[in-house]
C-alpha cells in the first residue's frame, strides 16, 4: 500500500475496485511497479484521471468474479487516511495458496473490461469512457454479451495433471470458472475484512506468527468512514 501514492503521483494509473492495485488506461491492472532511484534530473509527471472513479461503480465485474468475494461490491471506504476500495486481503491471500483445483487466481485482473480481453482494448471504447461519461455504464455491461473474461481455450498450452506420490494422473478437479452472469452469487453475501494497521503484524516482525482478529475487522469494514463523512469530518 505503501508505494500507491507514488505510482499514482507518477500517472501511471488511478484506485481501482480491485483495491491495492492501480489500473493503467492501456494494460489495465496487468502491471508491476518497481522503485530506481537516481540523482539523474527529472520532470516530475502528474496525476491521471481517465473516470475510473466513476467507471469502476458502473461496473463491480472484478467483484462478481472473485471467487472467495475477496472485492467488495459496495462503495469506497476510508482506510488509513485514504478513499479506497478495501480488499478482503486474508481471503485472497487464503485462497490462492490453498485452492485444491490449482493454485493462484488473478480472475480480477483477467475479466474486467481494461484487460487485454476487455472492451477497452477497442480504443473508441476507451476514449468514450474518458471522454463520455454517460457510456460508461453501458461499455461496463458490455463486456459480458460479448464473451469477454470467460474461458478461452485457445490460450490453453498446457495440460491438466497432477503429480502425486511420484504419479502423474488427471486431477480430481481443475479451476475452470466461466463468468457469473447471475450478478455474483458468493459477492453478493460478502463480509468484507477490514484490517486497520494497528491490527496487522508490526514491520518489524520477524516471521512470528501473528493471529489476526477477523471477526473484529469484520466489524471494522462494517463501521468504516465512508469518503463523504470523512470530507464533513474534516470540514467541521
Ligand atoms: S486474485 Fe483472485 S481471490 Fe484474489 S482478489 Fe483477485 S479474483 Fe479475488
Ligand atoms: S473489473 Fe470493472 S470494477 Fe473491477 S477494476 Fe475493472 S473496471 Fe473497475
Amino acid at each position: 500500500m505503501l508505494h500507491i501514492p507514488l505510482v499514482l503521483a507518477a500517472g501511471l494509473g488511478e484506485m481501482s475496485r480491485i483495491g491495492e492495485l492501480l489500473l493503467n488506461p492501456f494494460v489495465g491492472p496487468r502491471f508491476k511497479s518497481v522503485v530506481l532511484t537516481t540523482d539523474m534530473p527529472l520532470t516530475p509527471d502528474v496525476k491521471i484521471d481517465f473516470g475510473l472513479q466513476d467507471f469502476c461503480p458502473k461496473c463491480t465485474k472484478c467483484a462478481r468474479e472473485c471467487p472467495c468475494a475477496a472485492i467488495p461490491l459496495g462503495d469506497k471506504i476510508m482506510f488509513n487516511g485514504y478513499e479506497t476500495w478495501n480488499p478482503d486481503v486474508e481471503k485472497c491471500t487464503k485462497y490462492r495458496p490453498g485452492n485444491l483445483k490449482g493454485s493462484a487466481c488473478g480472475r480480477c485482473m483477467k475479466t474486467g473490461p481494461y484487460n487485454i480481453e476487455g472492451v477497452m482494448v477497442e480504443r473508441l471504447f476507451l476514449w468514450s469512457a474518458i471522454k463520455l461519461p454517460f457510456t460508461r455504464r453501458f461499455i461496463a455491461k458490455l463486456d459480458d454479451p460479448v464473451g469477454n473474461g470467460s474461458i478461452n481455450p485457445t490460450k490453453k498450452w498446457w495440460w491438466d495433471l497432477e503429480c502425486k506420490d511420484g504419479r502423474t494422473m488427471h486431477p480430481i478437479g481443475t479451476n475452470a470458472r466461466t463468468l457469473d452472469l447471475n450478478g455474483g452469487r458468493v459477492a453478493q453475501t460478502q463480509k468484507v475484512a477490514l484490517y486497520e494497521p494497528d491490527m496487522l503484524p508490526p514491520g518489524d516482525n520477524q516471521f512470528v506468527p501473528v493471529k489476526l482478529d477477523r471477526k473484529e475487522a469484520i466489524r471494522h469494514g462494517e463501521n468504516a468512514e465512508t469518503p463523504a463523512e470523512a470530507q464533513a469530518r474534516i470540514g467541521r
